[in-house]
């Protein structure tokens, strides 16, 4: 028995295998440990996130649920390789994360669950991500992080097709049946990655809380915050 952040109700987690990140659910909402960790990150960093405009990358479940009900800033998007991005394909938004049609400065968060080890040029979304986030804004996002070891790439693009370097794997995707390329592992580099692409720093939160539903490998939830304006001319002044 527990509080469900999702639901925001006492509830009971059950357990369908060992492997919890996929099998430790919510008996109301169904959700699993990282979903709901990172609504327990939302209400700690951004508890007005209600009021925020906020664009998801490749949502679902029990977080697609909550913020597409109760967060009227909302926008989400999913990749189709083969429609035009900015258009409406089945009732949902194309984006390319790589070369999004959003303007500059669009949105207080962008989140990301479980995106940033598909994708195949991820230094260019990186900075497609901190382009469309407002100064102070932030990227709240999950990802397994391989923190002991180097970040390991398993395939690369070269001219139109995918050259891999390791057996390749696939993860669920919920809009493609083929499912999702793992095309690179994320070490202990992904932090100073993340900061010498777009020059956000960022936090690894990890959580492990039973009353909350949250326990799993690969736990963490990362908040990239972009720059505010006003931190130049504050170490202006400290500079004098
Ligand atoms: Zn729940």
């Amino acid at each position: 028995m527990g509080f469900c952040p999702i639901c925001e109700k006492k509830t009971l987690f059950y357990k369908k295998a060992d492997w919890l990140r996929d099998n430790y659910h919510c008996i109301r909402c169904n959700s699993i440990p990282r979903q709901r960790a990172l609504l327990q990150v939302m209400q700690q960093f951004f508890p007005d996130w209600r009021k925020f405009n906020i664009h998801e990358s490749s949502p679902s479940g029990a977080t697609f649920k909550k913020f597409s009900s109760e967060c009227l800033g909302y926008r989400s998007s999913q990749f189709f390789p083969d429609i035009p991005a900015g258009t409406i394909f089945s009732g949902q938004r194309c984006e390319d994360l790589s070369r999004q049609t959003f303007n500059d400065e669009s949105f207080d968060i962008v989140i990301t669950q479980d995106v940033l080890e598909h994708l195949l040029d991820p230094v260019k979304s990186l900075k497609e991500i901190c382009r469309t986030l407002k100064p102070g804004g932030a990227h709240v996002f999950t990802v397994p992080w391989y923190s002991w070891q180097d970040t390991k790439i398993r395939a690369i693009q070269e001219d139109d097709k995918i050259v891999y370097l390791e057996e390749p794997d696939y993860h669920v995707n919920p809009v493609n049946d083929e499912g999702s390329l793992v095309v690179t592992e994320w070490g202990k580099d992904l932090i100073d990655t993340i900061y010498a692409s777009t020059g956000m720093s960022t936090t690894a939160i990890h959580i492990r809380d039973r009353q909350v539903g949250v326990d799993a490998k690969f736990i963490e939830v990362f908040v990239s915050r972009k720059l505010l304006g006003s931190v130049s001319s504050l170490t202006n002044r400290w500079a004098r």
